[in-house]
């Protein structure tokens, strides 16, 4: 979710009726007016010791501002349409925990489907909804669509500026050179009211907030604003890499918002160093590179021929291995920074490889709905990292989440081994009573729910989080898992669910054939870059038990109608991101299906409690299916994806 961090002038410009500038936190939480619109104290960026001390009172004063937070987002929306029907138009704490109920987006659908369709965005928030973000969760196929004010994007400024002294504290000298951080919009694309619908990111970027930033000496980036701001993302890709192999001397920490963006860019580099080179070589820009801001603003950065630069940047990009590459294409990177938890965690392996033991640094947790979190320890390991939730951003409630028993059914689900993410059993009530953010226990699992300023109300945003510690009075938080995720290669979130449909749709396909799909579960395979999603089959002829001959252009048909089947971010990803692989059927033999129930027994399943785990992460458990394949299929065509 990394983007540059701004100065408060929007944050300025906000409190700029009030004469007396707050100094600290305290007064915000003591009831300072001044603080009142958006709960963001003032400060300037630069200044690292006034950043650091800013987050001190956050995470001293908790639960007061969680109050004030509460208050002033009721106070204002009271009198929407949503409120309305459960509050009097009061602010009462507990009235409000008694009578709003906690919901899940299809709660809150039919009011974000009015306003897109041309509804006053009044019917929720007071603050007018300037445009909705849509997520990578999906709701009958479709992205779910959060709400987005233009106060907001102050809020985020306010956040990312919070980046830089958490930074500065642990990496010296991060003023001294540049950031090459790889920074992409995605397409996007208006609701019949001609509300923009975007991604969460391409609204920061596309907003003033990014595009007239004021000058940080902390976050100066070797891409020019027109190269991340380029439609095509291969223009844009090409032109980022090329001003920061220019600028490679500068380079002080290089990375991508996601681990999968990063390596893509990596892959990219392995496809195109020859002509990224010879760029360099002449000075002179690729004449593919149509973009007329793109070809202006990197004819700058190249300047002049640089034969020299050309021959050492071939030199280290022509042997044989990559191992480390990052380290000798930007001798002076001190970190990569992307975020390598969650679903991403796939990734660390490889980049450890390409990165030379570079620290990953993952800064922030963050989402459409809501910026969540910091991660105060920025060098600590990818599975030590926490994130501390800043308590202005939003009123956060926690859904206690229940630890299943060690050898559960949820247990064997996943993986049948013992993964951390399988071990806990969802709330599926909302009669269970949530729990504030000053009460969450250490060791316990929670489902977080946010009431924002942008018009959500105990909102269940999906991640299941467990609390490894404090910070101050602020709890951290470790990010365990989405709810009902079982595949993720990119920012696409597949569950078991979708996975399901879209295996069903394809069955129909080989039954007619008189073929029969006996079982099949799934892994996201990110051995190669991108990854791919990998089905294995187990099927037989209809009235034997032997393995039918099998159509490869029929089989491939098959692994298409899943790719088609599968939600819009998916294919976004796979046809236009190119960001994840054809998808691969695997067709495994007779009995393999067992020989994986005997292992997840082996490894502690109750054999009664015993179903297929629809997805696969034990590297034992993969490594039983594929030494059974008996044929691999891939997807041939790119599924079918326009912006919706
Ligand atoms: P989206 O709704 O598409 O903006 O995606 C937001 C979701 O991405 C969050 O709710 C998390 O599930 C996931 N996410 C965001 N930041 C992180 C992080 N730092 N670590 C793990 N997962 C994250």
């Amino acid at each position: 979710m990394r983007a540059c961090p701004t100065s408060c002038t929007a944050v300025k410009q906000q409190f700029s009726t009030c004469s007396r500038k707050p100094k600290d936190v305290n007064q915000m939480t003591r009831g300072n007016p001044c603080q009142l619109p958006g709960m963001l104290p003032n400060y300037d960026p630069n200044d690292s010791e006034a950043g650091m001390k800013i987050l001190e009172d956050l995470t001293e004063n908790v639960e007061q501002i969680q109050q004030r937070v509460l208050e002033e987002i009721i106070t204002r929306n009271a009198r929407t349409d949503y409120l309305k029907g459960f509050l009097d138009g009061e602010f009462d704490k507990q009235v409000f925990k008694k009578t709003v109920p906690v919901v899940n987006y299809e709660d809150i659908k039919p009011y974000i489907e009015r306003i897109a369709n041309g509804d006053s965005s009044n019917i929720i928030s007071a603050e007018p909804i300037i445009e909705l973000l849509t997520s990578s969760g999906t709701s009958g196929g479709q992205p779910k669509m959060m709400p987005s004010t233009a106060e907001d994007l102050h809020r985020k400024t306010f956040f990312y500026n919070l980046l830089v002294p958490v930074m500065n504290k642990y990496v010296d000298g991060l003023d001294e050179g540049k950031a090459m951080y790889l920074l992409f919009v995605k397409p996007e694309t208006k609701t019949p009211s001609g509300l923009m619908a975007r991604p969460v990111l391409t609204s920061y970027y596309k907003s003033n907030n990014f595009k007239n930033r004021p000058f940080n000496r902390f976050n100066v980036y070797t891409s020019p604003d027109e190269t991340i701001l380029c439609s095509d993302s291969k223009q844009s890709m090409y032109c980022q890499l090329l001003c920061g192999l220019v600028q490679r001397q500068e380079v002080l920490r290089v990375g991508a918002v996601f681990a999968s963006a990063f390596l893509r860019a990596i892959k990219f580099l392995e496809h195109n160093w020859k002509e990224l080179c010879s760029n360099i070589r002449t000075g002179h820009v690729s004449d593919w590179i149509t973009d007329p801001g793109c070809r202006k603003v990197v004819s700058l950065v190249l300047n002049k021929p640089k034969p020299e630069l050309a021959d050492l940047i071939e030199h280290e990009c022509n042997s044989k291995s990559w191992e480390g590459i990052i380290k000798k294409l930007w001798p002076r990177t001190k970190y990569i920074e992307v975020i390598v938890t969650g679903s991403m965690a796939q990734y660390v392996s490889t980049l450890e490889y390409y990165s030379g033991g570079l620290p990953l640094v993952s800064t922030m947790y963050a989402s459409s709905e809501c910026y969540f979190g910091i991660n105060f320890k920025p060098l600590s390991k990818p599975w030590d990292v926490s994130y501390t939730l800043i308590p202005n951003m939003a009123y956060f409630e926690f859904l206690p989440v229940k630890k299943k028993n060690e050898d559960g059914a949820q247990y064997v689900q996943c993986n049948g081994v013992c993964k951390e993410n399988c071990m806990e059993k969802e709330t599926e009530k909302e009669d269970v009573e949530t729990v504030e953010l000053v009460d969450v226990k250490l060791g316990q699992y929670y489902e977080l729910v946010v009431t924002t300023f942008t018009g959500l109300y105990r909102y269940r945003v999906g991640d299941i989080l467990m609390v490894t510690g404090f910070h101050n009075k602020a709890p951290q938080f470790r990010f365990v898992h989405r709810r009902n995720v079982v595949l993720s290669v990119d920012t696409d979130k597949t569950s078991e669910e979708d996975l399901l449909k879209a295996v069903t749709k394809a069955k129909v396909i080989v039954e007619s054939l008189g073929i029969l799909l006996i079982e099949y579960t799934s892994y996201a395979d990110t051995s190669s870059i991108p990854g791919h999603y990998v089905l294995f089959w187990e099927i037989t002829s209809k009235g034997n038990n032997h393995l039918p001959v099998l159509d490869h252009k029929i089989m491939e048909q098959c692994c298409s109608t899943v790719e088609e089947s599968l939600d819009s971010v998916y294919r976004r990803c796979r046809r236009k991101d190119n960001s994840i692989g054809p998808l691969e059927i695997r067709v495994v033999q007779h009995g393999t299906f067992d020989a994986l129930m005997d292992f997840c027994v082996s490894q502690g399943s109750s054999v009664n409690q015993y179903k297929t785990p629809r997805c696969i992460k034990s590297g034992e458990a993969i490594n039983i299916l594929d030494s059974r394949v008996v044929a691999r299929f891939f997807s041939q065509k790119a599924p079918f994806w326009e912006p919706v």
